[in-house]
Protein backbone atom coordinates (compact mmCIF):
# COMPACT_ATOMS: atom_id res chain seq x y z
CA UNK A 1 0.00 0.00 0.00
CA UNK A 2 1.82 3.09 -1.44
CA UNK A 3 -0.80 5.49 -1.93
CA UNK A 4 -4.95 5.80 -0.56
CA UNK A 5 -7.52 7.23 -2.36
CA UNK A 6 -10.65 9.03 -1.82
CA UNK A 7 -12.94 8.90 -4.92
CA UNK A 8 -16.54 11.36 -5.15
CA UNK A 9 -18.97 9.81 -7.10
CA UNK A 10 -21.68 12.19 -8.82
CA UNK A 11 -22.84 14.55 -11.75
CA UNK A 12 -22.19 17.63 -12.99
CA UNK A 13 -25.49 19.86 -13.37
CA UNK A 14 -26.02 22.05 -16.66
CA UNK A 15 -25.11 25.64 -16.49
CA UNK A 16 -25.03 28.73 -18.55
CA UNK A 17 -22.61 28.66 -21.67
CA UNK A 18 -19.27 30.53 -21.40
CA UNK A 19 -18.70 33.76 -21.88
CA UNK A 20 -16.23 36.26 -21.80
CA UNK A 21 -17.96 38.10 -19.30
CA UNK A 22 -19.01 35.37 -17.06
CA UNK A 23 -17.85 35.48 -13.75
CA UNK A 24 -14.82 33.85 -12.53
CA UNK A 25 -16.45 30.43 -11.01
CA UNK A 26 -19.11 30.05 -13.56
CA UNK A 27 -15.47 30.09 -16.25
CA UNK A 28 -13.99 27.48 -14.16
CA UNK A 29 -16.94 25.27 -13.62
CA UNK A 30 -17.24 25.47 -17.48
CA UNK A 31 -13.96 24.75 -18.31
CA UNK A 32 -13.95 21.68 -16.43
CA UNK A 33 -17.20 20.95 -18.16
CA UNK A 34 -16.74 21.46 -21.62
CA UNK A 35 -13.09 20.69 -22.48
CA UNK A 36 -12.04 17.04 -21.33
CA UNK A 37 -9.97 15.00 -23.42
CA UNK A 38 -10.53 11.23 -24.15
CA UNK A 39 -8.13 8.73 -22.06
CA UNK A 40 -8.58 5.38 -20.81
CA UNK A 41 -8.96 3.85 -17.07
CA UNK A 42 -7.04 0.94 -15.96
CA UNK A 43 -9.07 -1.51 -17.48
CA UNK A 44 -8.88 0.13 -21.10
CA UNK A 45 -12.45 2.02 -21.19
CA UNK A 46 -12.30 5.16 -22.70
CA UNK A 47 -13.18 7.63 -20.33
CA UNK A 48 -13.73 11.70 -20.71
CA UNK A 49 -11.06 13.48 -17.89
CA UNK A 50 -11.31 17.01 -16.99
CA UNK A 51 -9.23 19.74 -15.95
CA UNK A 52 -8.31 18.93 -12.35
CA UNK A 53 -7.88 22.45 -10.80
CA UNK A 54 -11.42 23.52 -10.12
CA UNK A 55 -11.09 21.49 -6.94
CA UNK A 56 -8.02 22.43 -5.61
CA UNK A 57 -9.94 24.60 -3.23
CA UNK A 58 -12.33 21.62 -2.43
CA UNK A 59 -9.61 19.85 -1.31
CA UNK A 60 -8.27 23.08 0.88
CA UNK A 61 -12.03 23.34 2.44
CA UNK A 62 -12.05 19.50 3.59
CA UNK A 63 -7.89 20.23 4.86
CA UNK A 64 -9.45 23.44 6.57
CA UNK A 65 -12.21 21.43 8.23
CA UNK A 66 -9.88 18.74 9.67
CA UNK A 67 -8.20 21.50 10.95
CA UNK A 68 -10.51 23.39 12.79
CA UNK A 69 -11.79 20.23 14.25
CA UNK A 70 -8.63 19.01 15.73
CA UNK A 71 -7.91 22.78 17.04
CA UNK A 72 -4.80 22.85 18.62
CA UNK A 73 -2.42 19.74 17.14
CA UNK A 74 -0.88 17.39 19.09
CA UNK A 75 2.85 16.22 18.35
CA UNK A 76 1.34 13.50 16.22
CA UNK A 77 -1.04 15.14 14.34
CA UNK A 78 1.98 18.48 13.76
CA UNK A 79 3.93 15.63 12.34
CA UNK A 80 0.92 14.58 9.95
CA UNK A 81 -0.04 18.28 9.37
CA UNK A 82 3.44 19.73 8.88
CA UNK A 83 5.58 16.64 7.89
CA UNK A 84 3.42 15.50 5.46
CA UNK A 85 0.32 17.10 4.50
CA UNK A 86 2.50 20.50 3.87
CA UNK A 87 4.59 18.39 0.99
CA UNK A 88 3.06 18.19 -2.41
CA UNK A 89 0.87 14.87 -1.95
CA UNK A 90 -2.22 15.48 -3.57
CA UNK A 91 -3.20 14.37 -6.60
CA UNK A 92 -6.39 15.41 -7.56
CA UNK A 93 -8.30 14.66 -11.06
CA UNK A 94 -11.86 14.48 -12.34
CA UNK A 95 -13.05 11.94 -14.96
CA UNK A 96 -16.26 11.06 -16.54
CA UNK A 97 -17.04 7.28 -16.98
CA UNK A 98 -20.71 5.74 -18.10
CA UNK A 99 -22.38 8.83 -17.55
CA UNK A 100 -21.10 9.25 -13.86
CA UNK A 101 -18.43 11.61 -12.80
CA UNK A 102 -15.67 10.94 -10.19
CA UNK A 103 -13.42 13.06 -8.67
CA UNK A 104 -10.53 11.20 -6.87
CA UNK A 105 -8.02 12.20 -4.39
CA UNK A 106 -4.77 10.17 -4.33
CA UNK A 107 -2.11 10.24 -1.59
CA UNK A 108 1.29 9.55 -2.39
CA UNK A 109 2.73 7.92 0.27
CA UNK A 110 6.38 9.12 -0.04
CA UNK A 111 7.89 5.46 -1.59
CA UNK A 112 7.20 3.77 1.41
CA UNK A 113 8.47 6.23 4.11
CA UNK A 114 4.99 7.63 4.79
CA UNK A 115 2.68 5.29 4.60
CA UNK A 116 0.67 5.76 7.92
CA UNK A 117 0.05 9.58 7.63
CA UNK A 118 -1.05 8.42 3.99
CA UNK A 119 -3.86 6.30 6.15
CA UNK A 120 -4.21 8.92 8.67
CA UNK A 121 -5.23 11.70 5.93
CA UNK A 122 -7.42 9.47 4.28
CA UNK A 123 -9.43 8.83 7.28
CA UNK A 124 -9.60 12.56 8.20
CA UNK A 125 -10.42 13.06 5.35
CA UNK A 126 -13.16 10.29 4.93
CA UNK A 127 -14.49 11.70 8.42
CA UNK A 128 -14.91 15.25 7.16
CA UNK A 129 -16.90 14.00 4.37
CA UNK A 130 -19.30 11.69 6.81
CA UNK A 131 -19.75 14.50 9.39
CA UNK A 132 -20.11 17.25 7.32
CA UNK A 133 -21.37 15.82 4.35
CA UNK A 134 -24.37 18.57 4.13
CA UNK A 135 -21.49 21.36 3.67
CA UNK A 136 -19.13 19.28 1.78
CA UNK A 137 -22.07 19.11 -0.63
CA UNK A 138 -23.60 22.79 -0.70
CA UNK A 139 -19.58 23.25 -1.46
CA UNK A 140 -19.39 21.01 -4.57
CA UNK A 141 -22.46 22.18 -5.75
CA UNK A 142 -21.69 26.21 -5.04
CA UNK A 143 -18.22 25.98 -6.21
CA UNK A 144 -18.22 23.09 -9.20
CA UNK A 145 -21.84 22.42 -10.04
CA UNK A 146 -21.12 18.87 -9.03
CA UNK A 147 -23.57 16.86 -7.39
CA UNK A 148 -21.80 14.58 -5.03
CA UNK A 149 -24.21 11.05 -5.33
CA UNK A 150 -21.92 8.71 -3.18
CA UNK A 151 -18.28 8.74 -2.21
CA UNK A 152 -15.85 5.18 -1.44
CA UNK A 153 -14.13 4.56 1.69
CA UNK A 154 -10.63 3.32 1.51
CA UNK A 155 -9.83 2.71 4.91
CA UNK A 156 -12.93 2.38 7.94
CA UNK A 157 -12.43 0.78 11.26
CA UNK A 158 -8.47 1.76 11.58
CA UNK A 159 -7.62 2.23 15.04
CA UNK A 160 -5.17 4.97 15.38
CA UNK A 161 -3.00 5.46 18.23
CA UNK A 162 -0.56 9.13 18.88
CA UNK A 163 2.50 7.83 20.02
CA UNK A 164 3.93 11.70 19.95
CA UNK A 165 7.47 10.70 19.27
CA UNK A 166 6.83 8.26 16.69
CA UNK A 167 3.92 10.36 14.94
CA UNK A 168 1.08 8.14 14.67
CA UNK A 169 0.59 4.22 14.97
CA UNK A 170 -1.94 2.37 13.09
CA UNK A 171 -3.07 -0.59 15.47
CA UNK A 172 -2.22 -4.00 13.57
CA UNK A 173 -5.52 -5.91 15.04
CA UNK A 174 -3.92 -9.35 13.76
CA UNK A 175 -0.73 -9.16 15.99
CA UNK A 176 -0.36 -11.60 18.43
CA UNK A 177 2.38 -10.48 20.98
CA UNK A 178 3.57 -14.57 21.66
CA UNK A 179 3.68 -15.25 17.89
CA UNK A 180 5.55 -12.33 17.05
CA UNK A 181 9.20 -12.54 15.56
CA UNK A 182 11.04 -9.36 16.36
CA UNK A 183 10.79 -7.58 13.89
CA UNK A 184 6.42 -7.51 13.69
CA UNK A 185 5.44 -4.65 15.55
CA UNK A 186 1.40 -4.27 16.70
CA UNK A 187 1.78 -0.36 15.65
CA UNK A 188 2.86 1.13 12.19
CA UNK A 189 4.64 3.79 12.06
CA UNK A 190 5.98 5.92 9.20
CA UNK A 191 8.75 4.19 8.09
CA UNK A 192 10.54 7.64 7.78
CA UNK A 193 10.76 7.92 11.97
CA UNK A 194 12.00 4.60 12.11
CA UNK A 195 14.91 4.75 10.00
CA UNK A 196 17.64 5.79 12.54
CA UNK A 197 16.95 3.59 14.85
CA UNK A 198 19.87 1.29 16.40
CA UNK A 199 18.51 -1.90 17.48
CA UNK A 200 14.96 -1.70 15.82
CA UNK A 201 14.19 -5.13 17.50
CA UNK A 202 14.63 -4.18 20.80
CA UNK A 203 12.15 -0.69 19.38
CA UNK A 204 9.36 -3.53 18.73
CA UNK A 205 9.75 -5.13 21.87
CA UNK A 206 9.20 -1.96 23.56
CA UNK A 207 6.44 -0.71 21.70
CA UNK A 208 5.12 -4.63 21.22
CA UNK A 209 4.65 -4.87 25.36
CA UNK A 210 3.73 -1.08 25.90
CA UNK A 211 0.57 -1.31 23.51
CA UNK A 212 -0.46 -5.10 23.79
CA UNK A 213 -3.19 -4.11 25.67
CA UNK A 214 -4.71 -2.05 22.82
CA UNK A 215 -5.31 -4.94 20.71
CA UNK A 216 -9.01 -4.98 21.86
CA UNK A 217 -10.11 -1.43 21.77
CA UNK A 218 -12.87 -0.92 19.15
CA UNK A 219 -12.68 3.30 18.76
CA UNK A 220 -9.73 5.38 17.24
CA UNK A 221 -7.41 7.04 19.29
CA UNK A 222 -6.75 10.14 16.68
CA UNK A 223 -7.51 13.57 17.64
CA UNK A 224 -10.02 13.74 15.03
CA UNK A 225 -11.76 10.95 16.59
CA UNK A 226 -11.04 11.41 20.28
CA UNK A 227 -9.95 14.93 21.07
CA UNK A 228 -9.35 14.18 24.47
CA UNK A 229 -7.08 11.15 24.61
CA UNK A 230 -3.32 11.55 25.75
CA UNK A 231 -0.21 10.48 23.44
CA UNK A 232 1.36 7.63 24.59
CA UNK A 233 4.93 8.43 24.27
CA UNK A 234 7.00 4.69 23.72
CA UNK A 235 8.50 4.18 26.68
CA UNK A 236 12.88 3.13 26.25
ZN1 LIG B 1 -9.55 8.52 14.05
Amino acid sequence: MARTAIVLIGKLLDVAPYTDQSPGFLARTFRMKTHPYLGEDSEGKQIKIYNPRPINRFYDFILQKVRLRIGSPNESSKRVFDGYISLDIADLSIFESEKSIFITLVFSGCAGMAETSNVVLAHWLQKVLIDYRTECEDFLINENHFELRDFEQCFVNEIIIATKSYGYGILNKNFVLDEADGFESILEFDKAYLENLDDPEAFYSTVNKQFANFASITSCQCQYCNPNSQEKDIEP
